[in-house]
Order: C-alpha cells, then structure tokens, then sequence
C-alpha cells in the first residue's frame, strides 16, 4: 500500500486566543505523504486497494487543472506501480502550462483534455462506457476522489483522530463533502464544523447524502468561502502569510479558510472559556500561491 508517515499535533499560539481562553491544535495531516498528502491519501487509500485487488492495472479519474486529487491520484498510481489516466476539464488548458498538470504527466498520468460540456456527463453512465471502450480495462474513481470507499477511508481518519486527541470540535474544509462525512460516522458524538470552500449552501445536504442520512450531526459554515472555489482576497493572502510566519503553512483553497472562520469565531466569542478545538489540516500545500 501508500507509504504513511505519522503526523504531529501541532498547538497554535495566539495571543487573543489565549486571552479567550480557547485552546487551537492542528492534526498536521498535510505531512502524511510527500504527494499524496492530507485528505487525499485517505480518500484513495481504499479505492486503491480495491482496484489492485479486482485486478485493474489502470484508473481513470476527473478533475479542473488545479485538482489536488489529479495530483495526488498521479502520484499514489505510481508508487503502486499502476496506470493512471487524468480527464481534464477545459481543452484550452495544456499540460505545459500549469504545474498540477506537469508534475502529474511526470508521474506517468496520462492526460485527456475535454471541454467543459463534454466534462458535465462525467458521471453519466453512457459517458463511462464510452471511456472504458476507449482505455480498457479501467477502475473509476469520481471528481474530487469522493465515492463509498473514500468514505471509508476518511471514517478511518476520524477513528485515528478520537484515538489520539482530545479535542471538543473539529474544524475541516468541505468541498464535495467526502471527508467531513467519513469524519462525521466515525465521531457521531463530536461537534464539528465544515468550512465550505465553495459558494452556495449545498454542502450539508450533500453530507447527509454521502452519510445516508446515518449522522446527527454536520454543521456547514457558509461564509468563508472568499467568493467562491479558490478564490481569496488580499485579507485571506494577509492572513497566509502571517501564519506561514509563525510556522504554520496553509493554502488560499482549503486549509487557511477553515483557519480564518475559526479566528473569526473566537474573536466573535463564539467558544466557551477552555475550549479545544481540533483543526485538521488536509494537505494540498503544493498549490500554495507564495
Ligand atoms: C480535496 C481537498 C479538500 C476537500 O475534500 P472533500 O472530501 O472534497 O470535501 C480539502 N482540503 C484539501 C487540501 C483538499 O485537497
């Protein structure tokens, strides 16, 4: 299987916090896997094992051209020493010009480039036979790597989180919404809070959906998404770089969103005097803008 390297817990210092009397700490997640790192290594974790176990030699998967989740599926393949083969969206983009891209070509993925129309019948059935006739033997995994057995491996994460710390609420950044939901059946007596990182009020639905409604609990904070799916201001890049400073790296798409919604919580008192709360940090360092 993927290497895994152990991670810290990390105990964030702020003054206003202290003076708050909230207690922050990081599961360091992002150290898990020099390119198959945070998140994105428990999504695959089971995909992979099922793939290699049903006998495929190859998987094929979706994604934009910044897809932390083409990333880390390029390089999790070739360190099984499978095929892997990318379907990007957006034929005017080319693998010379963007480095996910690069760095997954240089992993051995092979990259098709349709258009965004094309792109939107990625998950219909006729669609997926078209690219089984046309690359073989293929195991499919989703956009975003979310499907049951992603879950799976996310619910195995939040069993490592509850065995190593304690913590009152865990904070972590949603985009489909696949790890917050393996997170959620794995602590149903656990508050936590999902960052959206896309604009709209979708996600807790989507949650419950990935869950089949089997959870309580999965509260979706809907104003920290910086106008939308990896966008920022100068205030969210401010904000970056100030903790970069104090030895805390984040990325503008994920991680320093959930971030900044937990120092504005506190500052708006949002936390009881003693509080802990757990931030996960899922990876994806290697888009990081400075
Ligand atoms: C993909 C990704 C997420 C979002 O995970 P979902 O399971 O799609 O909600 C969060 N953080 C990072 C760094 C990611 O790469």
């Amino acid at each position: 299987m993927l290497t895994y390297r152990p991670t810290p817990v990390q105990i964030l210092q702020h003054e206003e916090w202290n003076n708050a009397g909230v207690h922050v700490l990081v599961k360091r997640e992002d150290l898990n896997h020099p390119f198959v790192s945070g998140n994105k290594w428990w999504k695959l974790k089971y995909n992979l094992i099922q793939a290699i176990e049903q006998g495929y030699d190859t998987i094929l998967t979706f994604g934009g051209a910044y897809s932390n989740h083409i990333y880390a599926s390029a390089a999790a393949a070739k360190e099984l020493g499978i095929k892997s083969i990318g379907i990007i969206r957006g034929n005017e983009l080319s693998e010379v010009d963007n480095p996910t891209l690069q760095f997954a070509a240089s992993q051995g993925m092979q990259l098709h480039f349709v258009s965004r129309e094309e792109y939107r019948y990625k998950n219909e059935n006729q669609f997926r036979a078209g690219l089984t006739e046309k690359f073989g033997n293929i195991y499919i995994i989703p956009e975003g790597g979310t499907n049951a057995f992603a879950i799976k491996g996310t619910k195995a994460l939040g069993e490592m989180l509850l065995n190593e710390i304690e913590f009152d609420v865990l904070f972590v950044a949603g985009g489909t919404g696949g790890t917050a939901a393996g997170l959620a059946l794995a602590m149903p007596d656990k508050k936590i809070k999902v960052v959206s990182v896309l604009k709209g009020d979708f996600l807790k639905d989507e949650i419950f959906s990935l869950t089949e409604s089997k959870i309580k609990q999965a509260d979706v904070l809907t104003d920290y998404h910086f106008g939308g799916y990896a966008k920022y201001n100068d205030t969210l890049l401010d904000f970056i770089a100030n903790w970069d400073a104090k030895q805390l790296p984040l990325e503008h798409v994920y991680t320093a969103k959930v971030l900044y919604a937990i120092d504005d919580l506190i500052k708006k008192k949002y936390f009881k005097s003693g509080s802990k709360i757990l931030l996960l940090h899922t990876g994806g360092l290697q888009g990081k803008l400075v």
